[in-house]
């Protein structure tokens, strides 16, 4: 393969059956799907549920990927790999075992039927901003660097994990 591999950010969440061991695994697992390596891991995070709040709260976090996958076949893995988890859809914004969002792929912006980029939740959500900002603080969305734009944002309800041993 010659082409350079492209680089993607993809948030991690999950609310249900041990989120934190959900979000470790699926860390591991985004490493092994095809044509692609994961780079960077950020920090665990602890969040307040964004939408219905009758539900536990959140592990968060974000990984870097390098990939040579298109955005929609890397899409494709993602929601297959949220399936492994077993992923049950039955509310907006309901509880979920596993969340994968794509949140920017390389320099690509654009709106598609099944895929928006960069993922338009990213600069209203500390959950994404902070755990964004641990591993890419120079990249830009727009005219802004993710790290301003994680120091400015309200960090209510948002608690780094402590490192496991
Ligand atoms: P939100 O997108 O606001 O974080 P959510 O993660 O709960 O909400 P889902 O039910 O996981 O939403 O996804 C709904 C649809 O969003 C998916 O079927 C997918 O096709 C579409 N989608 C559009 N852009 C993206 C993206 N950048 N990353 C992941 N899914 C996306
Ligand atoms: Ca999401
Ligand atoms: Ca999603």
């Amino acid at each position: 393969m010659t082409e350079q591999p492209r680089l993607a950010y993809v948030g991690l969440g999950s609310n249900l059956d041990d989120p934190e061991h959900q979000v470790r695994r699926a860390l591991a697992e985004l490493d092994a799907l095809p044509l692609t390596r994961c780079e960077a891991g950020s920090p665990l995070y602890r969040s307040t549920p964004m939408g219905p709040q009758d539900q536990p709260p959140f592990i968060n976090a974000v990984a870097r990927l390098a990939t040579h996958l298109s955005p929609l076949a890397l899409l494709d893995q993602l929601q297959a790999l949220e399936q492994r988890h077993r992923r049950v859809r039955r509310r907006h914004w309901g509880p979920r075992t596993l969340d994968l969002d794509l949140l920017l792929y390389g320099d690509c912006r654009g709106r598609w039927p099944r895929l928006t980029l960069p993922h338009p939740g990213i600069t209203e959500r500390n959950f994404v901003l902070v755990p964004l900002a641990d591993i890419a603080p120079d990249t830009c969305i727009g005219d802004a660097a993710v790290s301003h734009l994680a120091d400015a944002i309200d960090r209510d309800g948002l608690q780094r994990l402590v490192p496991q041993q």
